[in-house]
């Protein structure tokens, strides 16, 4: 009986609206990419994660069709039952090689990946500290667990050493944080925190999403940009962002915390295998960024030229080195108007306002890849400084 709840969604729905919170969905009518089409026009694309430029491309496709072609279409099983084909173990294989981890293990998205892990290690005699901005599914995956949970302001190394201190004598102490933070492109402090774990014997685990394949030297992630590959005992990632961009996902870690993962791990063992097209693209991703270290220079330039410019032109630009570039206003309806006006201009960006994002903190967040030209680079900032009258 659908009566009691209509008229309960009725009124929510209306609420989102009336807050100007509505999320409308815009349709591309093309492939993903550094071009896409977007309601009969064509537009220069900077907000999707697409950083080293798979997405859509005869690559990662052709890749996916081969492994397609060669293990079908869909294994209709769990891994452990009779879902395990020589492609995921490749997977498998060459994703904890190329992160410098002992083993691997792949999961249908990220947001499984996290949900999979912590109820797996963690019970009601541990404790899991957690940065106050980590994304949402490392959020719902903590509140699966029995363990106690405590927040640390963002990456604030002071206040998450107060909270290991407070939970000293917990059997096990685990600190969780995204290796980039979403919202504001910041890079968590990782040599910081693995001397707070190891001074006070917790464990490590880091969300790498938007950093695997991105940052560091050859784009090994976080670990790798912050010289602390060998210190981090969990790290979780998607095929689904820089890596061809479709989905899939994987722990990378201990041998024998991947082996208990395979034993215990309730969104690995009670969900279908990663499907077997998408493990070609990634195995294809994967050895494609080691075969081409320019891929992640390129992305490492265009962010450097971006962020320059920007600065230079006047514009209040947040972050670091990743290429989510967060370009801020002051004012709360110029970031959601300036992308408005960009959209006009053939630029794809988002403008984020309250509540999204903290009251006086409205930004457009500009994502760069290695697929846009110095041109594309040049192109967008002009048009920022047209469309900002600066
Ligand atoms: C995007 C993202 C996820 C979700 O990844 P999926 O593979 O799409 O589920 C998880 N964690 C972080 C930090 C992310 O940015």
């Amino acid at each position: 009986m659908y009566t009691a709840l209509k008229p309960i969604l009725d009124t929510e729905l209306q609420s989102i609206k009336d807050q100007s919170l509505w999320k409308e969905e815009r349709v591309i009518m093309s492939p993903q990419g550094r071009e896409i089409t977007v309601e009969g026009k064509k537009l220069l694309n900077f907000c999707a994660n697409n950083y080293l430029g798979f997405s859509g491309t005869d690559g990662v496709r052709e890749a996916s069709d081969a492994a397609l072609a060669k293990w079908g279409f869909g294994q209709a099983s769990v891994r452990f039952i009779c879902g395990t084909q020589g492609i995921h173990k490749e997977l498998e294989a060459a994703t904890a090689k190329f992160l410098g981890m002992e083993d691997a293990i792949l999961y249908s998205s990220c947001f499984m990946a996290n949900v999979g892990l912590f109820q797996t290690f963690f019970g009601p005699e541990d404790a899991i500290i957690s940065d106050e901005l980590n994304h949402a599914s490392i959020i719902d995956a903590v509140r699966l667990t029995k363990s106690e949970r405590l927040i640390y302001a963002h990456m604030d190394m002071a206040d998450l050493e107060a909270k290991l201190e407070s939970v000293k004598d917990k059997r096990l102490k685990v600190i969780a944080t995204d290796g980039v933070f979403s919202m504001d492109g910041h890079i968590a402090p990782l040599k910081d925190i693995c001397d707070l774990a190891d001074k006070y014997g917790a464990l490590v685990m880091v969300d790498d999403a938007h950093a695997t394949g991105v940052l560091g030297a050859t784009g090994r992630g976080t670990p790798e940009f912050t010289g602390t590959t060998e210190r981090i005992d969990f790290l979780t990632g998607t095929y689904g962002k820089a890596l061809g961009g479709a989905g899939g996902a994987f722990i990378a870690s201990h041998k024998e915390a991947v082996d208990f993962l395979r034993q215990r791990s309730r969104t690995y063992l009670f969900s279908n295998a990663m499907e077997v097209g998408t493990c070609g693209a990634s195995l294809y991703a994967l050895d494609y960024v080691q075969q081409h270290p320019e891929l992640v220079k390129k992305l490492k330039d265009n962010t450097a030229l971006f962020r320059s410019l920007m600065s230079e032109a006047g514009f209040n630009v947040a972050g670091s080195e990743h290429p989510i570039t967060p370009i801020m206003f002051a004012e709360e309806k110029d970031a959601v108007e300036t992308a408005r006006k960009l959209f006009t201009e053939g630029i794809y960006v988002v403008g984020f306002s309250f509540p999204v994002v903290p009251k006086g903190k409205a930004r457009i967040r500009v994502q760069i890849s290695a697929a846009h030209t110095e041109e594309d680079i040049r192109f967008l900032v002009e048009k920022f400084v047209a469309v900002s009258g600066k």
